[in-house]
């Protein structure tokens, strides 16, 4: 077998099973539609199955390492799955629950792979060497411009970035926002057709089912995602832990004011009653709080609503605290909360 160089472990592919490296791999699987619906390919199915409800559910897919070949041959049924359901709502928070798992990843990488990833969409981009400049890239205005068409923040304008001779100078932070973009809009064109091959009568089941679990949990709810009225109880030890600390104005870090502000939006709080949260702390300002939790909330700039992080990164950063047994099936705060609901 010819062995081509790629600048890909197995692991990236299950993390960014978009790259055209792990196109390739699943390639050389010779998987066929029809080896799906095999016993001994069962687990595959279920986590395409399982990608998309996080998905429809959570706004954000799940990474599971442990099993890095099942993770990597499940998007592309994943994707599979969604067109079949023939639903643009399901296509597009697919896309976007995907982009969002990406990204979370992203912020984990060295510069070297960012560039990579990068290149793996065509990117024009650099690494800038001149250690008086506070960016780390370089990218062709091209690809800047394509990627931010839907960030309506000022920062995002080309007039308030540093341009020359066709390129903008980047954050690290720039770049990763920007390939999460990349990444939702690609995934989105996979997923712009009808046409797809004489599905086994099995993932036409599942693609049913998807459009069942939309109109039961988010048609219900104008597509929001979780019922209108906030359960605390069915929190999250790490959520119940930083909202009591929240509630009696308890210094949080960033992360963790950004973790609960992120998971009581994502589950339906009205924002004004989370500003009324930040009342009590003493650095309070109503006009920093207002735009914080807006922005977050997709409310204003980019209109994108944010995810809390998913648990492995709060583990990292010790947000994670007296995880329970439910804690032990789930790898996202979301999750968490929407299974302890359907109890
Ligand atoms: S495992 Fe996840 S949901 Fe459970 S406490 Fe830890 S971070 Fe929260």
């Amino acid at each position: 077998m010819q062995r081509t160089f790629s600048a890909f472990a197995k692991n990236d592919y299950a993390k960014y099973p978009f790259l055209k490296a792990a196109i390739k791999h699943i390639q050389t699987l010779d998987l066929k539609i029809q080896d799906l619906i095999d016993p001994d390919n069962a687990s595959i199915l279920e986590r395409a199955q399982q990608r998309l409800e996080e998905a429809i559910l959570d706004s954000i897919v799940s990474l599971d390492l442990k099993h890095v070949d099942i993770e990597i041959v499940s998007f592309p049924v994943a994707v599979m799955l969604a067109i079949a359901t023939k639903d643009s709502f399901i296509k597009k928070r697919y896309a976007l629950a995907e982009a969002n798992r990406a990204y979370e990843e992203l912020l984990l990488e060295p510069r070297e792979k960012i560039i990579q990833l990068a290149e793996n969409f065509e990117w024009k981009i650099a690494a800038t060497h001149d250690s008086g400049l506070p960016y780390e890239f370089t990218v062709s205005f091209v690809d800047y411009l394509r990627n931010t068409t839907h960030l309506r923040e000022t920062q995002w304008k080309l007039v308030n970035r540093m341009l020359k001779t066709g390129t903008v100078y980047l954050r690290m932070d720039d770049v990763t926002r920007l390939l999460k973009e990349e990444v939702r809009r690609h995934i989105e064109q996979r997923l712009d057709t009808e046409e797809l091959p004489v599905l086994p009568a099995k993932m036409i089941e599942i693609a049913e089912k998807m459009k069942k679990l939309v109109e039961e949990t988010i048609g219900k709810t104008e597509r929001e995602g979780f019922p209108r009225t906030v359960t605390q109880t069915a929190f999250p030890p790490c959520i119940q832990s930083l909202y009591q600390a929240f509630s009696t104005g308890k210094h949080l870090s960033h992360i963790g004011r950004f973790t609960l502000t992120a998971f009581l939006a994502s589950i339906g709080m009205p924002t004004e009653s989370i500003i009324d949260l930040f009342k009590s702390f003493s650095d309070y300002s109503e006009r920093m709080t207002r735009y914080q939790v807006e922005h977050i909330a997709g409310e204003k700039g980019s209109r994108t609503r944010y995810v809390p992080p998913k648990c492995e990164t709060l583990k990292t950063h010790g947000v994670c605290v007296n995880p329970d047994e439910l804690c032990q099936r789930i790898y996202h705060p979301l999750t968490y909360y929407r299974r302890k609901l359907q109890r």
